[in-house]
């Protein structure tokens, strides 16, 4: 290969920093200037860059145009400054990203998978195919219908499997020291093209997007039953046979009425996880488990209210509960009765129940109906409170207060992502609780000053949960993902809570 291509080779560039030797080496001798500049100084410029950036948009772009021109460093800079670029590459900016995909699209990141290919037989086998890397190890699929708490976003949802990945690599304990141990398990681990983000593009029912001349995915409603089941059981047949039994395939931002069914579907029969169900369900356990050094008792002695019973709102749901079962002996259905969901409709109670959706049924509760979240919170007196509606601005004023009337410590998380969709800000659970609350939010916030004190808030977001669950499950060579190992992830994500601080927080 020419020196010329491999400056333009993201995998393998290292702009400035390739040595004298290597510029002999590789026939680039004057297709660089003469200085020679470290990784380190290439990271100082970097950042120095990034910070001038007013908008969290342009310093997303930013490390998109440097994933695209230099991957080691891309990575590099990721690890090193993960507090400040998490909130870049991933939420909230990558919300932003995704509405704005469209027009900030330069090469194309990932493969894209659409109904185009349902027409022609052993076509997404081929599509898988026209990926140089044979070896995946991960896959984040989307089909883009519910990004973040931003709704249906179709083709454009591509963002989201981007920015996961890129989290596999900072986040997932795949630092260069530790390759090299990682490596005597798997050979390849540890180098970036194992990670595969993929988007499914059935279509979109954003009119919006729709009606944009510059949308870039199919523009017809989504495919729906039949059509869409196919495509995706072609997708997943394909996927086995392309990469084998061992590539561990997470469902991400899929609307309810297909995530539940799909990962009842092939949780038997692939290594596959939601990690809005399952990711988020085992983060906020291990996040209310630590709470409860600060709140006092055990999980079985709290009560706890849901806004929102979809996928993250019942998936955390279950896990308490399952873990509640475990550690009291008791049924597991005896636990669900701690637990109290509201949806749009209101409080999720027995004589609702012929029309619910399936995922909600079991938290049917004997309770007469209920409107509003505020009436709920009155009546039931809950102790902690969790968020998961994708809806903003909905922990009110009122709600917060109640909370902490007849709490002394409330427990309120606020997990909706991204900030513009959380249920309330950190600023106001201090405010409003006088204090009193523990908060932790799916989107960062700043520390909070009231009364002269600092408050920290912690972040509950299933990307502290998911790269070191998927390396798990990766290295260990499992071929199915269990319950038992969510509660697993949950401990151990509790254990380093406990050595650093309260609530989880900085934890890695
Ligand atoms: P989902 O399956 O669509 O569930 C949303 C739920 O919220 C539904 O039950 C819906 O009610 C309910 N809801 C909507 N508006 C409401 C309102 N005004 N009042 C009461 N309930 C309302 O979505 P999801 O996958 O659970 O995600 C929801 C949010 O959680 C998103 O913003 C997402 O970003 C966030 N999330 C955060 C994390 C994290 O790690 N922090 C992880 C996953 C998801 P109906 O059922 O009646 O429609
Ligand atoms: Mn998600």
């Amino acid at each position: 290969a020419s020196g010329y291509s491999l400056l333009r080779d993201p995998r393998h560039n290292k702009g400035l920093a390739f040595t004298e030797k290597e510029r002999d080496a590789h026939y680039l001798s004057g297709l660089l200037p003469p200085v020679v500049l470290s990784q380190q100084l290439q990271e100082k410029k970097l950042m120095n860059s990034i910070r001038q950036y007013q908008l969290p948009i342009q310093k997303y772009m930013a490390m998109m145009e440097l994933e695209e021109r230099n991957e080691r460093l891309f990575y590099k800079l990721l690890i090193d400054n993960v507090e400040e670029l998490l909130p870049v590459v991933y939420t909230p900016t990558v919300g932003e990203a995704c509405q704005k995909y469209g027009s900030i699209f330069r090469r194309p990141q990932g493969l894209y998978i659409s109904l185009k290919e349902k027409y022609v037989r052993g076509r997404v086998l081929d599509v898988l195919k026209n990926w140089p890397e044979r070896s995946i190890q991960v896959i984040v699929v989307t089909d883009g219908e519910r990004i973040l708490g931003l709704g249906d976003l179709g083709c454009q949802g591509m963002g989201i499997p981007v920015g996961k990945l890129s989290l596999y690599t900072a986040l997932g304990g795949i630092r260069p020291s530790a390759v090299s141990i990682l490596q005597k398990f798997s050979p390849s681990y540890g180098r970036l093209e194992l990670c595969l983000p993929i988007t499914i593009d059935v279509g979109t029912n954003n009119e919006k997007l729709l009606n944009d001349e510059f949308y870039i995915g199919l523009k017809q409603r989504r495919a729906t039953g039949q059509e869409y089941s196919e495509l995706l059981h072609e997708f997943m047949s394909a996927v086995k046979q392309c990469y084998g039994e061992k590539v561990l395939i997470q469902f991400e931002d899929f609307a309810n009425h297909n995530a539940f069914e799909l990962l009842a579907k092939y949780r038997t029969s692939h290594l596959v996880f939601n990690d809005d169900i399952q990711g988020t369900a085992s983060v906020v356990l291990a996040g209310v488990v630590s709470a409860l050094k600060i709140l006092g008792g055990s999980l079985a002695d709290h009560k706890f209210l849901f806004l929102g019973a979809g996928e993250a709102g019942t998936g955390i749901a279950e896990l308490i509960a399952l873990e509640m079962s475990k550690r009291t002996n008791t049924p597991l259905e005896e636990c669900r009765k701690r637990i109290y969901l509201v949806d749009s409709k209101g409080l999720i109670v027995k004589s609702r129940l012929e029309s619910l959706q399936h995922f909600k049924q079991p938290w049917a509760h004997e309770h007469e109906s209920v409107k509003t979240l505020l009436e709920a919170v009155n009546t039931l007196k809950p102790t902690v409170l969790i968020g998961a509606s994708g809806m903003g601005k909905t922990f009110t004023k009122e709600v917060i207060e109640a909370m902490s009337s007849f709490n002394e410590k409330p427990l309120i998380m606020a997990l909706s992502n991204p900030t513009s969709q959380a249920e309330c800000t950190a600023e106001e659970a201090y405010t409003w609780s006088k204090g009193k609350a523990i908060f932790a939010s799916g989107s960062p916030f700043d520390p909070v000053e009231y009364e002269g004190k600092v408050f920290v808030p912690g972040q509950g977001n299933n990307a502290y949960i998911f790269p070191g669950f998927g390396l798990g499950v990766v290295m260990s060579g499992a071929i199915r993902v269990h319950d038992d190992m969510l509660l697993a992830a949950c401990l151990v994500k509790y254990a380093e809570s406990c050595m650093y601080s309260p609530v989880y927080r900085n934890y890695r």
